[in-house]
């Protein structure tokens, strides 16, 4: 089987607005070109996969239904080919208070998704807008792009050596 290149994409301040914590459908607030981008990412043959890091359920703030609710309403509107999503943190509640290894920067969600849909490492990018996202996309060996569209850019993410800077998703698309 021919392997696929990727682009992993970051939710909050990447395809959607950065709010702190969405714990509702109603809150999610898509980016209007977001939709677009996906489209153009599919006619240049990159599989589209978001990876999120959703710690409120472990603090209690949303049930993990309510989240898996959220996805299924992001990968319709905007045509993902998947959402891989981590609900854990270490001083968490039940059965999510964990050490695990799919939070970001750690790399459980990339290294599933690369094996599940055999995706050409060398050839895919990790986009995001925290530091947690370059450096999860570096250890996956990715190319990884910081966005300026969400969590403010203080300068330990461009300490960390992106391999490109982009003021949003619409932007990176230009350039890929
Ligand atoms: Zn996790």
């Amino acid at each position: 089987m021919e392997k696929k290149a990727a682009v992993f994409l970051d939710r909050d301040g990447v395809l959607c607005v950065e709010k702190g914590y969405v714990t509702q459908i109603q809150d999610l607030e898509i980016f209007p070109y977001a939709k677009q981008c996906i489209q153009e990412l599919h006619k240049k043959d990159y599989l589209a996969i978001c990876v999120t890091n959703q710690s409120a359920v472990a603090r209690g703030m949303m049930s993990e239904d309510t989240l898996i609710a959220i996805n299924e309403y992001l990968m319709q509107e905007l045509n993902l080919d998947a959402v891989y999503y981590c609900p854990h943190y270490p001083v968490g509640i039940g059965k999510y208070a964990r050490d695990c290894n799919c939070r970001k920067p750690k790399t459980g969600m990339l290294d599933a998704a690369i094996e599940t849909y055999g995706i050409d490492i060398a050839s895919s990018y990790m986009v995001g807008d925290r530091l947690s996202d370059i450096i999860c996309g570096q250890k996956a060996g990715l190319k990884t792009v910081l966005l300026k569209s969400g969590y403010e850019v203080k300068g330990l993410e461009l300490q960390a050596e992106p391999y490109d800077i982009y003021r949003n998703l619409k932007e990176f698309l230009l350039n890929i």
